[in-house]
């Protein structure tokens, strides 16, 4: 029910909403959500799995109608008597934005109420290491956003943001970036006036791909989302795990090496200390300056400065043999650590995304390989691994399906 007041602001404007009022409200969310969910659906349709008269289902659609939140986009198959009236959302009443707010960029988007991007994805080569007012310079590229597609603030319906770091859900505090004592959300929220929701990256790319990309209709699923850290988010019994302050994922710091690293977390070994794009990243740069061969070396024009994970991952996909060496002790520290996730959740899918996906075919190997020494085979054959088909965008996806989680809750 509390999502009716950012699906239906207009009925909001300060009174109390009288008991008939609200549970009309809840209705016409009810209707709406199962439009959303499956486009095209006549007043029998709706009737029979909202539970509601016939009569009762077509007042509520014809309020929406009016609202301009649902059209009538055709004529159905008959089923006996006359053909029945399908009804869908129009796409162009409602909006989201949405925000995949990472430490060097941020990527974002306006989609419509079909989770269509209504522009291209607009990226911007500052983040949370490099924005000293990272709020305030957000809030204003969303209004450059709404004013160069007229979109006014009544039609979106929030703004979702994925982040990165240390986030308590619960009081929806950041520790690791943005630690101000405030909410993020209410941060953004106070200065755009908007309704902002905030999640964790990885789980927000869990979002994305149960909502849009491979893990949709499947129940225990483990997304990794692989940049300059590791991330894990579990899907599991269908829904996304938080832990019970929202924590739950750190994969990257589990120790794999008693007598390894030091790791920014402070303890020793941990897996991001030997797989992130970070610690190849530094391997190369220290490589490359010490006379190893590879075709890197050209591309940067031998100034490692220049040298940034994507240059690696494109050489590998040119088939440079250091960079494919690199990616595949990448993947062989995932598989050593996915080896202790698969005996611990069982899953059917294993997604490899974030920024690392683009060389995913380097690491699957290594990760099978290295899942068959250290698994147990019944287990480990029930698990297949694949790389992200929505890619970097899972994240920024993922922020949409959150919005309109908090929109039919
Ligand atoms: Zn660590």
């Amino acid at each position: 029910m509390a999502g009716i007041k950012y699906l239906f602001k207009h009925s909001f404007n300060g009174e109390q909403l009288k008991n008939n009022q609200l549970r009309k409200l809840n209705l016409k969310q009810q209707i709406v959500r199962e439009l959303y969910q499956h486009s095209n659906l006549s007043i029998h349709n709706l009737s029979k799995t909202i539970h509601m008269s016939t009569p009762t289902i077509t007042r509520a659609l014809e309020e929406l109608m009016q609202e301009g939140l649902v059209n009538e986009i055709g004529i159905g198959e008959s089923t006996g008597g006359r053909r029945p009236s399908i009804y869908g959302l129009n796409p162009l009443s409602r909006f989201v934005i949405g925000i995949d707010l990472e430490r060097y960029f941020i990527r974002m988007g306006v989609f419509n109420f079909a989770n269509e991007p209504v522009s291209e994805i607009h990226e911007l080569n500052t983040g949370l290491e490099t924005q000293n007012d990272i709020i305030g310079f957000i809030a204003e590229k969303v209004s450059e956003l709404m004013a160069a597609y007229s979109i006014d603030t009544s039609s979106i319906l929030g703004i979702g943001i994925s982040l990165p770091g240390l986030i308590d859900m619960r009081s929806g505090l950041s520790y690791t970036y943005l630690n101000t004592g405030k909410p993020v959300a209410s941060m953004l929220s106070e200065l755009t006036g908007l309704p902002v929701f905030v999640e964790h990256d990885t789980r927000a790319m869990a979002w994305g791909e149960k909502s849009f990309g491979l893990a949709r209709d499947l129940k225990n699923v483990l997304c990794l989302n692989i940049g300059s850290g590791i991330g894990l988010s579990t899907i599991l019994d269908g829904k996304i795990y938080m832990g019970h302050s929202g924590y739950a994922g750190e994969f990257g710091h589990i120790q794999i090496e008693p007598n390894g690293h030091l790791c920014h977390c402070g303890k020793i070994g941990c897996i991001e200390t030997v797989a992130s794009g970070k610690v190849m990243l530094t391997k190369a740069r220290k490589d490359i300056t010490e006379g190893a061969i590879t075709l890197i070396r050209s591309v940067i024009g031998n100034d490692v400065a220049r040298l940034n994970i994507r240059t690696i991952l494109n050489a590998a996909r040119e088939g440079d043999q250091y960079a494919i060496d690199l990616l595949a002790r990448t993947g062989e520290a995932l598989g050593k650590g996915l080896a202790t996730l698969i005996h611990l959740f069982n899953p059917e899918l294993i997604i490899i995304g974030g920024e690392m996906s683009k060389a995913a075919d380097y690491l699957i190997a290594p990760i099978e390989s290295n899942l068959n020494i250290y698994s147990i085979a019944r287990i480990r054959r029930d698990a297949s691994i694949v790389a992200s088909e929505l890619g970097d965008n899972a994240r920024l996806m993922g922020t949409v399906a959150l919005v309109m989680s908090k929109i039919f809750a």
